[in-house]
């Protein structure tokens, strides 16, 4: 190992059901990669969701996200559970979820689906389909219908019970800018929010003549995603619709447990964490894949700190430990080597240790 010229700050939130088990894993990965990149994590744990509510009686305590907030990177496992699934709103794991995100200012959230060949068979589409496929759903996160008022259940001049949601976008929201092929996502031709966001798009993008802009509406982009996923790069959307399609993304690759995500604001510390949930039918059994939560701490590393060559240790080490047979159960295939959570770890230290 290299002397360590480098220092981060990392708040790790484990959180429940599984996510204390890929977190582990994920730490040892990023650790051994510091040593070799001459970094040095500082790791804090803190608790969020469901352990927290059991522990101090809310879903996000102020000092956890303090902690979160002076980090340099937050790198959160799962959280939620059967066990809290009926409590009010406020005393929700998720509802702490919501809290974090805001505290941490973070508005556009990154995930990639990428169709890894080695797993080219778990896509729920035909092999030439699937294959080969890269992108990645840039989603904005803080703003639109889920947060717009006004908001609530009432009553209309029949009587009838209805619910009812705004959907408000202000021009600051808007996702920053990427690389390559944009393909802009919303429903222009109906919505008055979706009108502001396509003109805003195309305004930012006018100042980047290296990336080539293309508008799609969601229902389209909801077919076209199935259809023919290759024709995507980076595709940005408002919070609803990526809610939706990046789900749709990640059954593209069929490996819940293999994808990962950013959360990014404009400043400040990013939140990285798997897509999949604490998958409390699996939890404390050892079955839970850690690749989604290493992959986010390649993410973490790469979109959080800067740190490129570290970050590709990191999915170069995982390639290396699917082409070396190793498979948790949700990707298992005969003639693979069936492990557990922790073995996987084991197997990607080893990967990162010895690259091929
Ligand atoms: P949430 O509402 O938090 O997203 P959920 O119940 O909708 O939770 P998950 O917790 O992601 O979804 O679980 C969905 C299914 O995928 C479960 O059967 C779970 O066991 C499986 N699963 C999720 N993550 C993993 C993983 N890392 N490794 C293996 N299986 C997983
Ligand atoms: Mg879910």
């Amino acid at each position: 190992a290299t002397t360590p010229t480098k220092r981060y700050s990392i708040t790790l939130l484990p959180g429940d059901g599984i996510g204390p088990e890929v977190i582990t894993v994920a730490k040892n990965v990023l650790k051994l990669v510091g040593s070799l990149e001459g970094i040095e994590f500082s790791f804090q744990e803190m608790p969020m969701g469901g352990a927290a509510l059991d522990l101090t009686g809310v879903p996000l305590p102020e000092e956890t996200l303090s902690a979160a907030q002076r980090a340099d990177a937050v790198l959160l496992g799962a959280i939620g559970g059967y066990k809290w699934d009926k409590n009010e709103k406020h005393l929700k794991p998720e509802t702490g979820l919501l809290q974090l995100r805001e505290g941490l200012k973070v508005f556009a959230n990154l995930r990639p689906a990428t169709v890894l060949p080695q797993l080219v068979d778990s896509s729920t589409l035909k092999k030439d389909v699937a294959e080969g496929v890269d992108l990645i759903v840039v989603r904005e996160l803080t703003g639109g219908i889920y947060f717009g008022k006004p908001r609530g259940f009432g009553t209309n001049e029949k009587g009838e019970d209805i619910g009812f949601n705004t959907e408000v976008y202000s021009t600051h929201e808007i996702a920053r800018k990427r690389r390559g092929q944009l393909c802009s996502v919303d429903k222009a031709n109906v919505l008055e929010a979706s009108m502001l966001w396509r003109k805003r798009v195309t305004a930012i993008a006018s100042e980047y003549p290296d990336v080539e802009l293309s508008h799609m509406y969601v229902d389209n982009a909801a077919m076209q995603l199935v259809r023919y996923p290759k024709q995507f790069d980076t595709i940005v959307t408002n919070n609803i619709f990526g809610d939706i399609l990046s789900d749709e993304a990640s059954m593209i690759t069929g490996s819940i447990g293999m994808l990962p995500s950013a959360s990014l604001g404009e400043s400040g510390p990013g939140l990285f964490e798997p897509i999949h949930g604490s998958a409390p039918d699996i939890a404390g059994q050892d079955k839970a894949n850690p690749l989604a939560t290493i992959l986010s701490a390649a993410m973490l590393l790469k979109y959080g700190l800067g740190e490129a060559n570290a970050a590709n240790r990191i999915e170069n080490a995982v390639l290396d430990t699917l082409n070396r047979g190793f498979r948790t159960g949700d990707i298992y295939s005969t003639g693979n080597k069936l492990v557990g959570c922790k073995e996987m770890g084991e197997e990607v230290l080893k990967s990162v240790d010895s690259p091929v």
